[in-house]
């Protein structure tokens, strides 16, 4: 196999050492591992030959982006309520509050940068942090306009002594009232950990919320739960296991009341998330971690080039038929020759939508040089195929969102 130096065209070079499973479980830990024990652990391994980040660098999910920006905006403005004491948008205050900010689209902007910042570090998103950036300027009025509705509904406590000091953590000592934005709860003896977006505490109150910008899901309702029992069992910061009274999940569009778990309640949670912590941690100390293939999971896998079960025949079989409307798909091909500047003839190895042995015209509209002979797992690449003529090689056109990897 040739070797590339091309910063767009990288090795598919699972991890040298498989991480050891986590020592702390949290809910979407826990979520991500019980799905595909693999791609946990092969996001989760270094790669210091690729970056200097924690686990596989992360690639640019635009679909994603939004909610994440969303996210941030609501989080900075809330910190900034709290540590004004100003309790809704209503209040007058809230008008000073966003003044010092710069407005809300201010806020918008500084959120984006903080997010394309984070991801610009990775070597996936070097081609693409320009493109998002441009995608998420467009959307800003919008943006805004969603972190606006879910604002609107917050409700805090008139007078609150708020332990919030900027994005400094919260000192670990038993709480009394006040307001806590990004808090985090442990309960170091079951090894489970989680931290939700806003804690409410006062004589006759104690609410746990969390802000969901995307759509409604059971999930969350567990997750908020699992938020419930460990606030009760955090020895720190709530030493005379007080229970939560409240629990409010806050989406797009409206507030979903979870229910309160009971004493009783929080035992079987407890008993139950215990005993999928170990079994998760089981499932990522096989080497290598067992993979769990399936047509939602795959397709949104950032680490699918690294999995050797997905590039085999037998999956790709599982998954052909399935989103026959999908025009962008993965593939693995070995090029023969060069055909044009930008264009290259090409075998199919594996493939969920053609056999293996079909020919193609890989085209590309970024700088490529491959090699007769590279082996290639091509992920998100466009599919032409020409019905009428069966026997026309298929063309796999990349594109900006299309990533292309050397099988090493
Ligand atoms: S490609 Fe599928 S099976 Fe492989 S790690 Fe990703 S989700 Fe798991």
């Amino acid at each position: 196999m040739a070797s590339h130096e091309c910063s767009s065209f990288r090795t598919a070079n699972p991890p040298k050492v498989w991480p050891a499973a986590p020592a702390e479980m949290t809910v979407t830990t826990l979520a991500e591992i019980e799905a595909c024990p693999r791609r946990w652990a092969l996001r989760a391994a270094e790669y210091a030959d690729l970056w200097d980040g924690r686990g596989y660098p992360p690639r640019v999910q635009l679909a994603t982006l939004a909610g994440t920006v969303v996210h941030a905006v609501l989080e900075k403005i809330t910190m900034e309520f709290v540590r004004a004491g100003c309790p809704s948008v209503r209040d007058a205050a809230a008008i000073e509050v966003m003044k010092n900010l710069g407005g809300y689209s201010r806020v918008v902007s500084d959120c984006i940068d903080r997010v394309l910042g984070r991801l610009a570090r990775s070597p996936r998103a070097t081609n693409l942090v320009d493109y998002a950036s441009r995608s998420l300027r467009a959307q800003i009025s919008d943006l805004r306009a969603r972190a606006q509705m879910m604002l609107c509904r917050v409700q805090l406590p008139q007078t609150t002594r708020s332990e919030t000091r900027g994005h400094r953590p919260i000192p670990r000592h038993p709480l009394t009232a006040g307001v806590f934005p990004e808090i985090e709860f442990r309960a170091t003896q079951l090894g489970w950990k989680g931290k939700a977006d806003l804690f409410v505490l006062s004589p006759d109150a104690c609410e746990i919320i969390d802000f969901k910008t995307g759509a409604r899901d059971e999930k969350h309702c567990f997750q908020l739960q699992v938020y419930a029992l460990l606030w009760s069992r955090d020895i720190e910061l709530n030493p005379n296991r007080r229970l939560a009274d409240r629990l409010v999940l806050r989406y797009g569009s409206d507030d979903v009341e979870v229910d309160v778990p009971s004493e009783t309640a929080i035992h079987d949670l407890e008993r139950q998330i215990v005993a999928r912590r170990d079994a998760a941690q089981q499932d990522v100390s096989q080497r290598p971690p067992e993979a769990r293939p399936d047509r939602h999971r795959c397709r949104y896998c950032e680490v699918r080039h690294l999995c050797d079960t997905y590039w085999t025949s037998e999956t790709q079989r599982r998954m052909a038929g399935q989103d026959r409307n999908r025009r962008f798909t993965d593939f693995e091909v070995t090029i023969t020759a060069p055909h044009g500047s930008s264009s290259w003839d090409a075998t199919v190895e594996l493939s969920r939508d053609v056999p293996a042995g079909k020919l193609a015209l890989v085209r590309t509209s970024v700088e490529e040089q491959f090699r007769a002979g590279d082996r290639l797992r091509i992920l998100d690449v466009a599919l032409t195929v020409d019905e009428e003529h069966e026997a026309e090689p298929v063309v796999l056109t990349i594109g900006t969102l299309s990533e292309t990897y050397a099988v090493p």
